[in-house]
C-alpha cells in the first residue's frame, strides 16, 4: 500500500484521468481539497500570497453556499477553483444518477471544468459521464495533511523527494487537516521556491 506517491504503474491502468502535468519546467501544482473553510481557506490565500504561488481549489458545494465570500477571494485572487461534488460524497457508495446530480448542484455555483472526485472514489460509469464535461483530476503526490498521527517528518521528506516538474500536490483546507498544514505547506513552498520551481494554477 502506498502512502505518500502514487506508484507509476497506475496512471497506466487508469487512463483518462490526469494525474500529474506534462513540464519540462520546474513548475508545481498545489491542489486544497475540502474547501472553503472559514479559518484554512484564508490562512491558505495569505501563504500562496507570501509566495506569490497559485493553486487550484477543489471545493465542495455546501461550503462554497456557507463562505461564499472566501470563495470569492479565491477567484479574486485568481487561483483556479474545481467541482468536489456538493456534499462530498463517495462514488463507490452512490448511484450514478444521484452522483451526477449532485455535481451538477455544486456546478450551479462552482464555474469550472475540473472535477476531482471526493476520497479519489467514483466508478468507471460516473467518469464516462463527467469527462464529458469535466477534466477528471487525481493527484501525484498525497501530503496526508489530515491524518493526525501523521509524521509531518515523514510527509515533508516524502514531498520533497517524490515531487518532480508538474506534481500535483493534495492539500486540504480544512479543519482536520489543520495543525499538519500550517508547517507542511509553507515548508513545501520554501523547499521548492528554493529550487526554483514556480506554483501553478490548474487550466489557467
Ligand atoms: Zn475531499
Amino acid at each position: 500500500m502506498y502512502r505518500f506517491k502514487v506508484p507509476d504503474i497506475l496512471p497506466t491502468l487508469l487512463p483518462g484521468f490526469l494525474w500529474r502535468v506534462d513540464a519540462n519546467e520546474p513548475v508545481l501544482y498545489l491542489t486544497f481539497d475540502d474547501g472553503p473553510h472559514h479559518e484554512m481557506t484564508p490562512y491558505v490565500l495569505d501563504t500562496l500570497h507570501q509566495f506569490n504561488a497559485k493553486a487550484t481549489f477543489f471545493c465542495v458545494g455546501e461550503n462554497v453556499l456557507k463562505y461564499a465570500e472566501i470563495y470569492q477571494r479565491i477567484l479574486a485572487e485568481n487561483h483556479s477553483v474545481g467541482n468536489h461534488t456538493f456534499n462530498h460524497l463517495n462514488g463507490w457508495k452512490t448511484s450514478l444518477a444521484k452522483y451526477l446530480e449532485n455535481t451538477s448542484r455544486a456546478a450551479e455555483t462552482i464555474q469550472s471544468n475540473l472535477f476531482r472526485p471526493p476520497y479519489g472514489r467514483i466508478t468507471p460509469a460516473q467518469a464516462h459521464h463527467l469527462r464529458e464535461k469535466y477534466t477528471l483530476v487525481m493527484w501525484d503526490i498525497l501530503s496526508r495533511d489530515y491524518e493526525h498521527s501523521l509524521s509531518l517528518k515523514k510527509s515533508l521528506n516524502a514531498i520533497k523527494t517524490y515531487s518532480r516538474p508538474g506534481s500535483l500536490l493534495v492539500f486540504h483546507d480544512s479543519e482536520k487537516a489543520a495543525s499538519n498544514l500550517k508547517t507542511l505547506l509553507p515548508e513545501t513552498l520554501t523547499y521548492f521556491r528554493d529550487k526554483g520551481y514556480r506554483f501553478d494554477a490548474l487550466g489557467v
